[in-house]
């Protein structure tokens, strides 16, 4: 008997895999471009997109507009090979939900392009209050990004939900088209875009925290001055 497989964990046959890395990128820093480089080469995937949300649900006003936040991250990963900007979000009025970004992502890929968005810990501990989430799965592979400063403190039926879906390793998820979870600790950077907002704001350096094209757009435009 011939079993078919759910669309979820469909087995990808197109060979192209696409990750997404979702943030406020206010402003993007070295801890994350560094990161991004060791999620493109642990999963393997053809391009890792970041992805600036345009007003985050879950938490207040960025420092900066989208439209800046978005060039920065432009600015930064300019000429690095398989990193992308994805500014999607910015199209959207109203809240940025991760689903509906997902859905439209689907559009433009097809069924069969592995898709995997990449969560830090911060937002896995909080995925329960996100829209739709259990439909995340459906639509995408996750890969959960473990951040030492926010130990995991994920909801129950987040985490039973996730163990059901787990695969071995982290090149499991691009062989699959949706549906997978997989845990990553990276040696990460300790730097957050908190600490250089406050930085900025009391006229410190951020120098090498940030790529100095990061900061030179900072200074032009007079951003996170107050
Ligand atoms: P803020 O301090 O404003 O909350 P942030 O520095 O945590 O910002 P975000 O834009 O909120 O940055 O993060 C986007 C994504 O990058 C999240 O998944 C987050 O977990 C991850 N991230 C943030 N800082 C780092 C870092 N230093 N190393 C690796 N990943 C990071």
């Amino acid at each position: 008997m011939i079993e078919m497989s759910t669309p979820a964990i469909e087995v990808t046959d197109s060979g192209r895999s696409v990750a997404i890395f979702g943030g406020t990128f206010d402003p993007i820093h070295n801890g994350h471009l560094r990161s991004a480089i060791e999620i493109k080469e642990a999963l393997g995937v053809d391009e890792l997109r970041l992805l600036p949300s345009h007003r985050p649900p879950l938490r207040g006003e960025p420092g900066a507009e989208s439209r800046q936040r978005l060039a920065m991250v432009d600015a930064a990963i300019d000429g690095v090979s398989g990193l992308k900007t994805d500014g999607r979000e910015l199209l959207r009025d109203g809240p940025s939900y991760t689903v509906d970004t997902l859905r439209d992502l689907r559009l433009e890929l097809g069924s069969l392009v592995s898709l995997t968005v990449v969560m830090g810990s911060d937002a896995f501990n909080q995925l329960h209050r996100w829209q739709d989430w259990q439909s995340l799965f459906s639509l995408a592979n996750v890969l959960l990004l473990h951040r030492a400063e926010h130990p995991l403190a994920a909801n129950v039926e987040v985490t039973e939900f996730v163990e059901a879906r787990r695969v071995v390793e982290a090149s499991g998820l691009t062989a699959k088209t949706a549906g997978g979870f997989y845990e990553l600790g990276l040696i990460q950077l300790p730097i957050s875009a908190t600490d250089i907002r406050q930085r900025l704001a009391s006229g410190r350096s951020i120098r090498y925290l940030v790529p100095d094209i990061v900061a030179d757009y900072i200074a032009e435009h007079g951003l996170y001055t107050q």
